[in-house]
C-alpha cells in the first residue's frame, strides 16, 4: 500500500496546482486522476488575471501552452450594439482563453520534476479509507486493477460531481434556477469582429456568450432555460441556429449561415449549470476544495481561477504543518483557517454569479427595461468607479491570495 502525506482527488487545475505547490515543497503528494486523456473533460478556460498570477507564482511559463488574448467585449440586444464598455484588464491583454489540457498536462510535466509526487493517471477514486470515523485513504481502480493510497490529508479537489462530496454526505447550499448552457465552436468570424473581441447577446428569455479561443475559433455558449435542450433536439440544428440568426447582429447571422452551409459548426452539447456550496469544507479528516466545495457556474468566469486561489490558500496552510507529524486536531484546525480564508471570496463570487441567470429566465419584461439603463450607466462617468471596482475584484480577486511557503 502506497503512503503519503497528501493524496489529492482530482487532476483538474486547482488538483495539479496543489500536486505541484506541495511536491515542490517536499510533501509527498499522490494525486488521482481518472482521466487518461485530459481533453475528455470540458471545463473553463477562461484565465484572468487573478488566475494567471497564480501560475506566474509557482512559475509556470504561461506562454507554453496555446492561448489567445480577449481584447474587447461587446454587449447586443435586439441586434444592435447595446455598450462596448473599456474594460482595463481586457485593454491590458490580461484575459487569456488557454487550453486546459495543455495546461494541465504541462503542470503535470512539471510536478514530475519532484521525486515526492505520483500520478495516477487514468485511476479512479472509487471510494475512502477510514481509521475509526477519520478518513485516512483512498481507494482507486483502474479497469480491474486496485489500489489503495494511505494519507495524513485527503483533499476532494474533483470536481462538481465529487465522490468525495457524495460519500462523506456533505450538508448543500444551492442556488436554484440554474439554467442549462448550450455549447459549440465555429470558426472565427473576423469580418464581423476583427481582432480578438467577446460578446454577449441578450434575446429573450436566454443569451449568448461567445468568446474567441486559441484555435482560431469563436466558443459559443447559449444560456438557456433549464431542461429546454430536449425540445431544441427534437427541432434539429438548423431550426435553432435559425432562431439565433434571428436575433443576431446581421454580420453575425451571416456567418452562422455560412457555417451552417459549410457544415463547420462543431456538434453541440449540453451542460446543467451547477451554482453551490458545501455548509463546511472539511469532513471527518477530509477536505474539499474548488468545484467539489463550491460549484461555480460559468458567469464571470471564475471557476477556474478560484480553484487555482483555493491551491494557494491550502498550500500556505498546509506545507508547514507537515514539516512535523502533525496531529489530526492540528490539520483540522488548518482545514477550518483554509475555508475561513476563502469563504468570503467564494460566497462574494456567488452571489454575482447568482443574479444574471436568475434575472434573465424570469424576466422578459424587466430585460426590457434594464437594457436601456444599462446603456446610460455604461455612458456615464458617475458609475466609472463603482463598474471599474466591481470589473476589479471579478478579475483580480476580492481577497489576497499570496504564496507564502
Ligand atoms: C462548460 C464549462 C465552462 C466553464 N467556463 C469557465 C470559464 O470560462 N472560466 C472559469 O474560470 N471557469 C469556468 N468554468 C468552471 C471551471 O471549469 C471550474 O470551476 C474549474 O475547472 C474547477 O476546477 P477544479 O480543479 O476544482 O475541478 P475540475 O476542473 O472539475 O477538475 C476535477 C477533476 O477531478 C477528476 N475527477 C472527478 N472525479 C474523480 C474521481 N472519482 N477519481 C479521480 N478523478 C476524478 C475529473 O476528471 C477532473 O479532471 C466552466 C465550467 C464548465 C463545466
Amino acid at each position: 500500500m502506497e503512503k503519503v502525506d497528501v493524496a489529492i482527488i482530482g487532476g483538474g487545475p486547482g488538483g495539479a496546482t496543489l500536486a505541484n505547490i506541495l511536491a515542490s515543497r517536499g510533501v509527498s503528494t499522490a494525486l488521482i486522476e481518472r482521466q487518461k486523456d485530459f481533453s475528455k473533460e470540458f471545463r473553463g478556460e477562461g484565465l484572468m488575471p487573478s488566475g494567471k498570477a497564480v501560475l506566474e507564482q509557482i512559475g509556470f511559463d504561461l506562454d507554453d501552452v496555446d492561448y489567445r488574448k480577449v481584447e474587447e467585449m461587446n454587449l447586443f440586444y435586439k441586434g444592435q450594439l447595446a455598450a462596448n464598455p473599456e474594460i482595463e484588464f481586457l485593454k491590458e491583454g490580461e484575459f487569456r482563453w488557454v487550453s486546459q489540457p495543455q495546461l494541465l498536462e504541462k503542470l503535470i510535466e512539471k510536478a514530475s520534476g519532484f521525486d515526492n509526487f505520483i500520478f495516477y493517471r487514468g485511476y479512479k477514486a472509487q471510494d475512502l479509507i477510514y481509521n475509526k470515523d477519520r478518513v485516512d485513504g483512498v481507494v482507486i481502480t483502474d479497469g480491474n486493477k486496485e489500489a489503495s493510497i494511505k494519507a495524513k490529508v485527503v483533499i476532494g479537489f474533483d470536481g462538481r460531481n465529487s465522490m468525495v462530496r457524495r460519500k462523506l454526505n456533505f450538508e448543500v447550499k444551492e442556488y436554484k434556477l440554474q439554467p442549462d448552457v448550450l455549447w459549440f465552436k465555429i470558426p472565427y468570424p473576423e469580418k464581423f469582429l476583427p481582432g480578438s473581441q467577446a460578446f454577449f447577446s441578450l434575446f429573450p428569455k436566454s443569451f449568448l456568450v461567445a468568446v474567441p479561443v486559441y484555435d482560431q475559433k469563436l466558443q459559443v455558449g447559449w444560456i438557456i432555460p433549464a431542461g429546454s435542450y430536449g425540445e431544441l433536439k427534437k427541432k434539429g440544428k438548423e431550426q435553432w441556429i435559425q432562431y439565433i440568426k434571428e436575433k443576431s447582429p446581421s454580420g453575425f447571422a451571416d456567418h452562422l449561415q455560412k457555417c451552417l452551409d459549410e457544415n463547420s459548426i462543431s456538434d453541440p452539447f449540453i451542460l446543467k449549470m451547477t451554482l453551490d456550496r458545501v455548509k463546511k469544507w472539511s469532513k471527518k479528516g477530509a477536505l474539499l476544495l474548488g468545484d467539489a466545495a463550491h460549484t461555480m457556474n460559468a458567469v464571470g468566469g471564475q471557476g477556474l481561477n478560484i480553484a487555482l486561489r483555493d491551491a494557494v490558500v491550502c498550500a500556505n496552510h498546509l506545507v508547514p504543518l507537515m514539516d512535523s507529524n502533525p496531529s489530526n486536531s492540528s490539520l483540522d484546525k488548518a482545514f477550518e483557517a483554509i475555508e475561513k480564508e476563502r469563504i468570503e471570496e467564494v460566497t462574494k463570487v456567488q452571489e454575482i454569479q447568482s443574479r444574471p441567470p436568475k434575472f434573465i429566465a424570469q424576466n422578459v419584461l424587466m430585460v426590457e427595461i434594464i437594457v436601456p439603463v444599462l446603456k446610460l450607466l455604461f455612458k456615464f462617468n458617475f458609475t466609472d468607479n463603482l463598474r471599474k471596482e466591481l470589473i476589479e475584484r471579478m478579475s483580480r480577486g476580492f481577497t489576497e491570495v499570496k504564496l507564502k511557503v
